[in-house]
């Protein structure tokens, strides 16, 4: 069996735990979850007719990624960076840790979520900002765990970059 780790990456509160566990569980919690350390779930999807399990790494806050980065990081096949669409800064986070994470693992398959996309009356992330990133070649989905809009098309995606670079 192909196994695959993939690491979620994102500022605090952005809805990490919350887009794993709607792909996994199909569940949604308006409750906080703080994660503590490291959580992994495992889902099996199909790519061109092969299983692969696609190990999902969960952290808890950003300061705490700064700790772990390197042996969090290491072994990662691809990783989805997440930003919280009503809340910019988050964005700026997103793309820091992505720099972190290509110094420690390299050019592997990625995907930014901009996640809370239910929430569209406090939505900050600007359209420009999102273009521009396109522009790069960035494969860019606005995700609602809430609602579970995008979120299976967004982990199916990055399954199969992976399988299919
Ligand atoms: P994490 O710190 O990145 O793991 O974020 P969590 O998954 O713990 O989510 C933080 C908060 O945002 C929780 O209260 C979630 O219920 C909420 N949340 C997560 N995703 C969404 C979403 O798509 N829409 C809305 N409205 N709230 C969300
Ligand atoms: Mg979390």
């Amino acid at each position: 069996m192909t196994q695959k780790k993939i690491c979620m990456l994102g500022s605090f509160a952005v809805g990490k735990t919350s887009l794993v566990a709607r792909f996994v569980q199909g569940l949604f919690s308006e409750d906080y979850l703080t994660t503590i350390g490291v959580k992994i779930d495992k889902k099996r999807v199909e790519v061109e007719g092969e299983p692969v399990d696609l190990l999902l790494w969960d952290l808890n806050g950003q300061d705490r990624f700064l700790n772990v980065s390197m042996s969090y990081l290491r072994g990662s096949a691809a990783y989805l960076l997440v930003a919280d669409g009503t809340r910019k800064p988050t964005l700026d986070v997103a793309l820091s840790l992505h720099e972190k994470a290509r110094a420690t693992v390299g050019e592997v398959p990625f995907l930014l979520l901009l996640n809370k996309a239910d929430l569209a009356d406090d939505w900050e992330i600007e359209e420009d900002a999102v273009a521009a990133l396109q522009a790069q070649g960035w494969t860019v989905l606005r995700t609602s765990a809430k609602t579970g809009t995008k979120v299976d098309d967004a982990f199916g995606m990055l399954a199969r970059q992976l399988v299919d670079p």
